[in-house]
C-alpha cells in the first residue's frame, strides 16, 4: 500500500479514508518536563515566546516519536486576550483563569473589537508559522484552541453555568462573541500554517448541562467554527472531558471529523455510537501514561486498538512529569497498528 506522509496520514485517517497504518499523534496537549529539559526550552517562558514554544512542540517529534507538532500547552491565552486575569504557570503546571470581565449583557460590548496579533494569541500564532516554515510539506501543523462555551466561562467566571440556564438571552449573546473569535482565530492560525484544528472545550459537556442546553448554547456554535474550517479544507477535532458517553451523538452533529475521548468513555460504546465521526483516545493521562511503565502503557494501548478506536492518543492533556518512555511507547503501538 501507498506510503503517505505524516501529514497525508493524519488528513486521511481524520477523515475516515484509508491509510497504510495508524499516525502516531497526540491531540490534547504535549509538552512534558523530560522534553523541557532535552530541548531547553521550558514552561513558563515556553507560553509566551513563540520560538520557545516552537522548539518545545517540534520535542515530541524529535524525542517521543509523535507524527505531528502542536501548539499551545495551555487554554488561557483566549480569556488572556479578552483582558480576564491569569495565574502564571510553572515549569510544571499550566496557567490558569482566575479573574473574569464580563457579568452582565451590558458588559459583553466591552470586549469586541481584539486584536488578534495581541498578546499570547499573536504568539501562538507566529509559533504556528516557524513550525510550519520548518515541517510544514512534512508534518501536520495541529493549531488547538479553546471551544467557544468554556470560553464563555472563563469571561463569565463560574456564574456561567447558572447563567446559561436562567440568563439565556446573555447567554446566548456571550457565545456569539466567543464564537466569533474561535472563528477568526482558527482561521488566522490556518493562514499561519495549521492544517489541523483541534477544539478543546473540556466543560461544553451535555452530562454537565443536559441534552437540551447542549443542543441550544453548543452545538450549533461548534457548527460554525467547524464550516469555517471545512471552507479552507482544514479537519477539526473536537475534545470535551469527562464522560461524553451520551452526548458523543450531539457533538458529533456539528460536523466535526473526529471526536477525542476522555479515558471515562468506553471505547467500542463510543466507536460504535459515532456515526462518521472518527475516535481519537483514550489512554489515561494520570494512572497510565504517567505512572506505569512502558510495558503496561504498551499493554493499555492495545486493549484501546482492540476496542477499535480511530486513532490511539491520550485521553486528556499529557501531565508535565510524565516520562518520555511512555508516550514513545504509545506512538510505537500507534505506527505499529494496521487498519
Ligand atoms: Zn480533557
Amino acid at each position: 500500500m501507498t506510503e503517505y506522509t505524516p501529514k497525508e496520514r493524519l488528513a486521511r485517517a481524520l477523515t475516515d479514508q484509508t491509510v497504510d497504518r495508524m499516525p502516531a499523534v497526540s491531540v490534547t496537549q504535549t509538552g512534558t518536563i523530560e522534553q523541557m529539559e532535552a530541548c531547553d526550552a521550558f514552561w513558563p517562558e515556553a507560553n509566551d515566546d513563540a520560538e520557545k514554544m516552537a522548539t518545545l512542540a517540534e520535542a515530541a517529534h524529535t524525542l517521543l516519536g509523535f507524527e505531528a507538532v502542536r501548539v499551545p500547552f495551555d487554554i488561557t491565552a483566549e480569556a488572556n486576550l479578552f483582558g480576564c486575569e491569569i495565574k502564571p504557570g510553572t515549569k510544571d503546571q499550566q496557567p490558569s483563569v482566575v479573574g473574569h470581565v464580563v457579568n452582565n449583557i451590558d458588559d459583553i460590548e466591552k470586549i469586541k473589537g481584539y486584536d488578534l496579533s495581541q498578546g499570547r494569541i499573536g504568539v501562538i500564532c507566529d509559533s504556528i508559522k516557524i513550525l510550519a516554515d520548518k515541517y510544514g510539506d512534512e508534518l501536520p501543523i495541529m493549531g488547538s484552541m479553546i471551544g467557544p462555551f468554556s470560553l464563555a466561562q472563563h469571561i463569565n467566571g463560574d456564574d456561567w453555568f447558572m447563567a446559561i440556564f436562567t440568563k439565556e438571552e446573555f447567554g446566548l449573546a456571550l457565545m456569539e462573541v466567543t464564537t466569533d473569535f474561535c472563528v477568526d482565530y482558527a482561521r488566522k492560525m490556518v493562514e499561519n500554517g495549521a492544517d489541523t484544528m483541534v477544539i478543546i472545550d473540556p466543560t461544553a459537556s451535555a452530562q454537565l448541562i443536559g441534552a437540551a442546553f447542549y443542543e441550544k448554547f453548543v452545538v450549533p456554535y461548534h457548527k460554525k467554527i467547524v464550516d469555517a474550517m471545512h471552507e479552507l479544507n482544514v479537519a477539526t477535532v473536537l475534545h470535551i472531558c469527562g464522560d461524553t458517553t451520551k452526548g458523543l451523538s450531539m457533538m458529533e452533529s456539528c460536523g466535526v471529523d473526529a471526536i477525542s475521548i476522555d479515558q471515562s468513555v468506553d471505547v467500542a460504546t463510543a466507536v460504535s455510537t459515532a456515526e462518521k465521526a472518527v475516535i481519537i483516545g483514550n489512554l489515561d493521562p494520570v494512572n497510565v501514561l504517567w505512572n506505569k511503565t512502558p510495558e503496561i502503557v504498551k499493554e493499555e494501548s492495545q486493549k484501546v486498538l482492540d476496542a477499535g478506536v480511530g486513532i490511539l492518543a491520550p485521553g486528556c492533556g499529557i501531565v508535565s512529569k510524565t516520562p518520555n518512555a511512555n508516550l514513545q511507547a504509545m506512538a510505537e503501538v500507534a505506527k505499529s497498528y494496521r487498519y
